[in-house]
């Protein structure tokens, strides 16, 4: 899942998207409301983490640009202690959730999967798609109920497509799903980790949408 991190603060930046990196999320993070915009302009993101005092544009400015437009992106707005007003202009403004700094980066994380999961209008935290099931907290796989060990990029590809069985995603996309704009990308990656997965899933788990991409089908 790829996420959007809003925060001209470069501690909490920094802090955050390392944390969230940790989590199997590929974070790109901007420093300020312009910056945001031209992101969300140019990339599909899951997710947008926005911090409200920033510099160009105020991120509640930034957030009523989007719902304006229609964009209908879980956003979780971060903001200070101090600030109830501004947290209930946000959550009015469009945004799904907020925290308050200083914030744990666990709950940071739990509260993202709690709205992917809402995005993708599942309840259940535990993700099962035929023989498999994927807990996306615990990160723990099992196929056939025997555990699947995955590396993080393979638990990161594997998440994007079991997020929606029966929907196709090109090789483009699946790699925007696994990589941020700093983190290199080798050539034929997404191949190698399918093979990856294949091997411990069987062949028949992922299917090759010939000149597409890949799906997981979902279960008859
Ligand atoms: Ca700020």
């Amino acid at each position: 899942m790829r996420l959007l991190l809003v925060e001209d603060d470069s501690m909490i930046g920094d802090s955050v998207r390392q944390g969230l990196r940790q989590d199997g999320f590929a974070v790109d993070w901007v420093r300020d409301g312009r910056a945001a915009e031209l992101a969300l302009a140019n990339e599909v993101y899951d997710l947008l983490l926005l911090d409200l005092g920033l510099p160009k544009k105020e991120g509640l400015d930034v957030l009523q640009t989007l719902r304006h437009k229609g964009d209908a992106i879980p956003v979780m707005i971060l903001t200070a202690r101090d600030a109830v007003a501004e947290r209930v202009r946000g959550l009015d403004a469009g945004a799904d959730d907020y925290l308050v700094k200083p914030f744990d980066l666990d709950e940071l994380a739990a509260r993202i999967r709690a709205l992917l999961r809402r995005r993708s209008g599942r309840a259940q935290p535990v993700i099962e798609v035929g023989a498999l099931r994927l807990n996306p907290a615990t990160r723990e796989v099992t196929f056939n109920g025997e555990p699947v060990a995955l590396s993080a990029r393979e638990f990161a590809l594997l998440s994007a497509l079991v997020d929606r069985p029966g929907a196709v995603l090109s090789r483009e996309q699946l790699e925007e799903k696994m990589y941020g704009w700093d983190q290199e990308v080798g050539s034929n990656t997404v191949e190698v980790y399918i093979h990856g997965l294949r091997r411990k899933l069987g062949q028949d788990f992922i299917k090759n949408v010939r000149g597409v991409g890949y799906m997981v089908p979902k279960p008859s």
